[in-house]
């Protein structure tokens, strides 16, 4: 074994045991996974009753966004195929994975965008990693739809989630939550957008439980925007609106996948608005130094909404038991949404070069 060890060289080689892979599978990596699970005192302190909340921050994979660990076993079973290209519908986040692994892997990509409704970072980052970009005029929904009918005519591999690879691969991030507190937790919180991940999560939950290397399952609970909830509404929704470009989807291909994990886990699925969005990712940057894009911030919001000692009188959440260890997932980096973030830069001064400019201006 060369110098570094199992955990810096990606999920395939960590997880190798639990993931559909063989000899014959050339391992397409970027040294994803193994992201840090890090405490939030402040969010600990929020919920109260002695809880404590960890936060699974998924930004710092290699394209910044948990897509990285479901793309490394999609492209690499692809090229166990011997596909030279590959496709997928995005919302931007599996674009940007989709372009850097077929790039690691020499193979074309190519990216169906809805058009105008991609976070600038994400937008970037397909055409650098040097994917073939189409956008469309239609949503996310209609981008896989197309996929889907390319991908049965054509020599071109889909790497969307309905490849059932991708959420072999994301299932790999429970397993670390598991390794590194000892147990799963009793509830974990994610935002919902096509659902894969939740259904991934619940797949890896229940996985090390059989393997007795864990002595629970975690109460299993989803957010989606108020403006782009399926799930939630239990109907299609036709043209789904949220700022959080990254959910914002109007029929999940994992809808049922996902519906059945928060029910059999005792969880349950919420929505919150575009404003609790957008006031928990400050919070979270500002409070805790975590700078998530908006998508990932709905899982900090549906904690402060339902589970913070402000909660709502109407709140459809199962009461949280005393103790609890509450895990959230943030999914994306917050630089991969620039012009959200930017709102937040105001009021610059500008003062001469000067010492005592600048400590009358800070008030120091
Ligand atoms: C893809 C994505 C989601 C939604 O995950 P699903 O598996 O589609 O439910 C949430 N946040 C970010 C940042 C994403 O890229």
């Amino acid at each position: 074994m060369s110098f570094q060890s199992l955990h810096d060289r990606g999920v395939i080689a960590r997880w190798r045991e639990f993931l559909p892979v063989s000899e014959k599978t050339p391992v397409i990596s970027l040294n994803e996974g193994s992201t840090p699970l890090v405490h939030s005192p402040r969010l600990s302190a929020l919920v109260g009753l002695g809880c404590e909340v960890y936060i699974k921050y998924e930004g710092l994979n290699p394209t910044g966004s948990f897509k990285d660990r479901g793309m490394t076993m999609a492209i690499s079973k692809a090229a166990e195929a011997g596909a030279r290209a590959v496709i997928c519908a995005s919302t931007g986040n599996t674009s940007a994975a989709a372009a850097a692994y077929a790039a690691r892997g020499g193979m074309t990509s190519i990216v169906l965008l809805p058009a105008g409704k991609i976070a600038l970072g994400k937008l970037a980052q397909a055409f650098m990693y040097g994917a073939k970009v189409v956008a469309i005029e239609g949503n996310f929904d209609d981008a896989l739809r197309l996929v889907r009918e390319i991908g049965e005519t054509e020599p071109i591999a889909v790497v969307n989630s309905i490849n059932p690879y991708r959420l072999e691969g994301q299932k790999t991030a429970a397993f670390e939550i598991i390794e590194t507190l000892g147990d799963a937790p009793d509830v974990h919180i994610l935002p919902v957008g096509n659902a894969g991940n939740i259904s991934a999560y619940w797949m890896g939950y229940n996985e090390f439980h059989q393997h007795k290397r864990s002595t629970r399952l975690p109460k299993m609970i989803g957010y989606q925007a108020a403006g782009s909830a399926p799930i939630y509404y239990g109907k299609v929704v036709e043209k789904p609106e949220t700022i959080a470009t990254a959910i914002r989807i109007g029929n999940p291909a994992s809808w049922d996948k996902a519906a059945a994990a928060m029910k059999d886990s005792g969880g349950t699925v919420d929505i919150v608005t575009d404003e609790q969005i957008l006031a928990a990712q400050y919070w979270l940057a500002s409070h805790e130094g975590i700078f998530v894009e908006p998508a990932s911030a709905a899982s900090i919001a549906g904690l402060m909404k339902c589970m913070g000692k402000d909660r709502c009188a109407t709140c459809p959440m199962p009461t949280i038991a005393e103790g609890s260890r509450i895990v959230c997932t943030v999914t994306g980096h917050g630089l991969k949404d620039p012009d959200v973030a930017a709102k937040h830069i105001s009021g610059i001064s500008t003062v001469r070069a000067d010492k005592s400019a600048i400590l009358s201006l800070i008030g120091g």
